[in-house]
């Protein structure tokens, strides 16, 4: 299969000369920090895979597409071929990481309400923070796709928020990806503990790629635990 893309913890192969469908293929590289540190983290390749397309079947029964089509492998799933936004969309319920940096508080303070950032996809600019009014200066997307892309990355709070909060974990923040085909906008890239901060409902451990980011240890124990958690979708 043609490799059109590699990324830091992904793969992307045109499937069987079919220009309109990808292979994901998932690694267990893992990076932090925008490439400072490089790692491997143990089947989180298969973890992320399984985990992804659980997530993907989960939204789409309440009524969300993605770009998934079906999982091909252990560490392969079939996707449509979008055309992606250049931009990510970040969810939050919890202050943590660089929003608790950016406001000056500490980690873990339950937020009136979501917050919603948007970043410019640059790993040479190290994703910054972007707003409505640079996306259409910059002409980086219609300003109707990004309208979707909020409404639909609050819906997904709310089905992931409850989905995980049934299985002990609290849904802190997560970062989303959209593509468009035939004018619609889906849902792409993964949904795994690399892009989501989740954390136990009780002991407010993290079970996410922060165990790997600040050397907490219990990595691979933590993409098993969603992995176990996701399973039963
Ligand atoms: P923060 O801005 O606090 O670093 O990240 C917020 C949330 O978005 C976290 O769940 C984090 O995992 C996710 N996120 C933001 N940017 C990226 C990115 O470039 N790559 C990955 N894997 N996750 C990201």
């Amino acid at each position: 299969m043609k490799k059109i893309y590699e990324g830091k913890a992904k793969i992307l192969y045109v499937y069987d000369n079919d220009e309109t469908k990808l292979v994901t293929y998932f690694k267990d590289d893992a990076t932090a920090f925008n490439g400072q540190k490089k790692g491997t983290i143990m089947q989180k390749g298969e973890f992320n895979n399984a985990i992804s397309a659980s997530l993907f079947k989960l939204l789409k029964s309440k009524g969300i597409e993605s770009h998934f089509i079906e999982k091909l492998s252990e560490r392969e799933m079939l996707v449509h071929h979008l055309k992606m936004l250049p931009v990510e969309f970040i969810v939050r319920n919890y202050t943590a990481g660089s929003l608790a940096k950016k406001m000056g508080v500490e980690e873990g303070i339950k937020l009136i309400s979501p917050v919603v950032e948007m970043c410019f996809k640059s790993d040479e600019l190290g994703d910054p923070f972007i707003n409505d009014t640079y996306i259409k200066a910059f002409d980086l997307a219609k300003p109707e796709e990004v309208e979707e892309a909020k409404k639909i990355a609050l819906a997904v709070n709310e089905i992931l928020k409850d989905f995980f909060d049934k299985n002990g974990l609290m849904l802190v923040d997560y970062k989303l990806e959209f593509g468009v085909l035939n004018g619609k906008v889906l849902l792409a890239d993964e949904i795994t503990p690399d892009t989501m901060r989740l954390w136990d409902k009780v002991t407010l451990e993290k079970v996410d790629k922060d165990r790997f980011r600040r050397d907490l240890g219990g990595v691979e124990e933590a993409y098993k635990r969603v992995y176990d958690i996701t399973s039963s979708i």
